[in-house]
């Protein structure tokens, strides 16, 4: 245990949201992956920079994590403290058709809050199992909505401790990607602007979506959702699928006979399992049809 840092810790935030050696798969939905060294969870923008001041001035590994449901952590898990944005952080205030919430709300109860003000346009995420924060970064998006197309604006913590907000334009939103992928900015809040709607309609569409995921998608194992991005021209899972794929398996790890493009674990996956049969899909698909399948899915830590 790393006395030091659990003291200097300890100053900063209550001692019952600092956790030593925390398994992961606790953390993120593919219930697999090590421990990290030290884990905490976050409730003020205060305690967040003087936390990120000490660990840079004394070199210690950080990384910011939300609701674990785009990551994969290895099985020796991160050397080093996950910062994670979750309920502590996760206010949500509606003013007319804008909605300010905080990196740590989840993008459900964000799209619940909209429907019951009768504001539409979020009805995409209701079924997005990451916080505000993940969504950002990832410019998370399904039936045709993405973030891109509600943000107003982000706040964002800088790796020099400046808070900076930044325009839709700023962030550079792309195919699930936006600015932060690449620059070591850590969101704080959004700022939405949505339309009035219906609220009959809204709470319709959102079902729809969500009746929609449960039939096609393998929302009964754990997962991190579509493993890889959409290669411009195909779908990954029919790539995967006349690959000849469907139900190919490393270990406890299984390509979705359901849905190809997930990868899942069938209950005793290791993240290695899950990291050799990306890494499999990858080069099968590359032999036979020659696209290179990316992976959206983040790796982190040691595998
Ligand atoms: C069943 C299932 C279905 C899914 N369906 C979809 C879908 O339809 N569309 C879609 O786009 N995605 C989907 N996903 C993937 C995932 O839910 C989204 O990418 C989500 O936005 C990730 O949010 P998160 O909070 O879980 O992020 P995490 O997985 O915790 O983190 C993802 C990345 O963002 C970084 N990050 C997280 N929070 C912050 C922050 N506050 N500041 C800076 N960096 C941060 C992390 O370091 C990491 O690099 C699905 C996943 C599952 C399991």
């Amino acid at each position: 245990m790393d006395t030091a840092l659990i003291e200097f810790l300890q100053t900063k935030v209550p001692s019952e949201y600092i956790f030593s050696d925390e398994p992961m798969e606790k953390h993120t939905t593919f219930r697999v992956g090590g421990s990290a060294d030290c884990f905490v969870e976050i409730g003020t923008v205060e305690e967040l920079s003087s936390i990120i001041r000490y660990l840079k001035q004394t070199e210690r590994n950080y990384i910011v994590l939300g609701n674990g449901s785009n990551v994969l952590v290895g099985d020796k898990g991160f050397r080093g403290v996950v910062l994670h944005m979750g309920k502590r952080f996760s206010d949500i205030v509606v003013d007319g058709t804008r909605i300010k919430a905080q990196a740590g709300a989840m993008l459900t109860v964000v799209s619940k809050t909209a429907a019951k003000h009768s504001l539409t346009g979020l009805e995409f995420a209701a079924g997005i199992p990451g916080t505000i924060g993940g969504a950002i970064v990832m410019n998370a998006g399904a039936y045709d909505g993405e973030m891109k197309q509600v943000v107003q604006s982000v706040t964002v913590l800088s790796d020099s401790g400046e808070v900076m907000v930044l325009s839709n334009e700023t962030m550079n939103f792309g195919y699930r990607t936006s600015v932060i992928k690449n620059r070591p900015f850590i969101v704080l809040e959004t700022e939405l602007v949505l339309q009035e709607g219906n609220v009959s309609e809204i709470e319709a569409k959102m079902a729809d979506f969500n009746e929609k995921r449960r039939s096609k998608q393998p929302l009964e194992f754990p997962s991190a959702g579509s493993t890889f991005k959409r290669p411009e021209g195909y779908f990954a899972g029919k790539l995967i699928m006349d690959a000849g794929l469907r139900g190919f398996r490393i270990g406890g790890a299984q390509v979705s006979e359901k849905h190809c493009g997930f990868i899942i674990n069938k209950g005793n996956a290791t993240a290695a399992d899950v990291s050799e049969l990306m890494d499999e899909v990858t080069e099968k698909v590359k032999e036979r049809f020659f696209v290179t399948l990316e992976p959206e899915v983040i790796r982190i830590g040691e595998f």
